[in-house]
């Protein structure tokens, strides 16, 4: 089974939010889970309980071999590279409206506490439409029919065919940025200091890797090259940035985890053990041997620490690691050790 691409997590928000339960209700309360597949490439998945009739929801995604979480604060980026797999350009434009409705009409009379939620909410309209403009063809005036992929995505664009032409789109999309510059005319945003470390020390990291392979494909995303001789990444290319980004930002290498999170800890040993399931599925003795060393590790730092994980413990067996109190969990560096010597003790 193929799961379909949700290039960031707000991308894959919005898709709750668009996407109706079996009995109607739209919107979903779900809690997101770091996953991986068989394969190794990374996904996320989203499970929750319908407010209306109760039933289990999931959504399972995949996620884009290198990060695409690039939105700042002055800028909401549902996704890098090309048109969306998740929502289709009617909806996106439900969301740009829906965004912009929300925003009252004379921006000088927002107080200055609500202001960034105001701002934020017309950088979401501004992508939002930017979003079905990437569903325009390069040779084209107006979003091709065959791009709805919804039933009410193709009523919408037979009732109102208009909306979806790219001058229209244009339109709509510079009123909502004049609107947010209006909202910017106050003191500018800065950038603090760490958040500008972070990003230069990112950005360094990056060129040092594109150095290194001779990377030239500036603009590479997912099966981006272009040109007779531009070098796009390989996997394993990829994956080293990926771990690299990680390492510098704090989070753990194999999951993007938190390093500084001990329930994040205990996401990441559940994920190995997850792992170890769906690795070995076909070779009991190998999977439960593995099992067995991965809980011993997980016993001996509950026993050295002298720690009970009754609180715990069910929910960390029943996939529900994330509901785990984290003021039941002792630090997280103890949890992030355990996770090591059980990854160590399971290779
Ligand atoms: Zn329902």
């Amino acid at each position: 089974m193929t799961y379909p691409l949700a290039r960031t997590r707000l991308e894959a928000q919005l898709y709750l939010e668009v996407t109706p339960c079996e009995c109607g209700h739209l919107g979903l309360d779900a809690r997101a889970e770091p996953v991986r597949f068989e394969d190794g490439t990374p996904g996320w998945r989203y499970a929750g309980v319908c407010a209306a009739c109760g039933r289990d929801r999931v959504y399972v995604f995949r996620a884009p071999a290198v990060s695409q979480e690039v939105s700042t604060p002055d800028e909401v980026v549902y996704g890098l590279g090309g048109t969306s797999e998740l929502l289709d350009p009617a909806q996106w434009l439900w969301v740009a409206q829906r965004y912009a409705a929300a925003v009252p009409s004379n921006s000088d009379s927002v107080p200055e506490a609500e202001r960034a939620t105001v701002r934020s909410w017309l950088m979401a309209a501004v992508a939002a439409v930017g979003e079905i403009e990437k569903f325009v063809p390069d040779d084209g005036d107006s979003v091709p029919a065959s791009a709805f992929r919804t039933r009410g995505g193709q009523a919408w664009y037979q009732r109102d065919p208009h909306a979806f032409r790219a001058d229209s789109l244009d339109d709509l999309r510079m009123g909502y940025e004049r609107r947010l510059r209006a909202m910017r005319a106050g003191a500018p945003p800065r950038m603090s200091r760490e958040r500008a470390a972070r990003v230069t020390s990112a950005n360094r990291i990056q060129e040092q890797w594109v150095e290194r392979h001779g990377i030239d494909d500036e603009e590479w995303v997912e099966g981006g090259a272009s040109g007779p001789r531009r070098r796009s990444p390989s996997p394993a290319q990829r994956a080293e940035l990926t771990r690299l980004l990680r390492e510098a930002a704090g989070l753990d290498e194999r999951t993007g985890l938190s390093l500084d999170d001990p329930v994040a800890g205990l996401a990441a040993f559940r994920q190995l053990i997850g792992e170890v399931e769906s690795r070995w599925a076909g070779d009991v003795p190998q999977r439960d041997r593995r099992l067995g060393v991965a809980l011993s590790a997980y016993r001996a730092w509950l026993a050295a620490a002298g720690l009970s994980d009754e609180a715990w413990r069910d929910l960390l067996l029943s996939d529900r690691v994330w509901e785990v109190p984290r003021v039941a969990l002792p630090a997280a560096d103890g949890v992030w050790e355990m996770v090591r010597a059980a990854r160590a003790a399971v290779a």
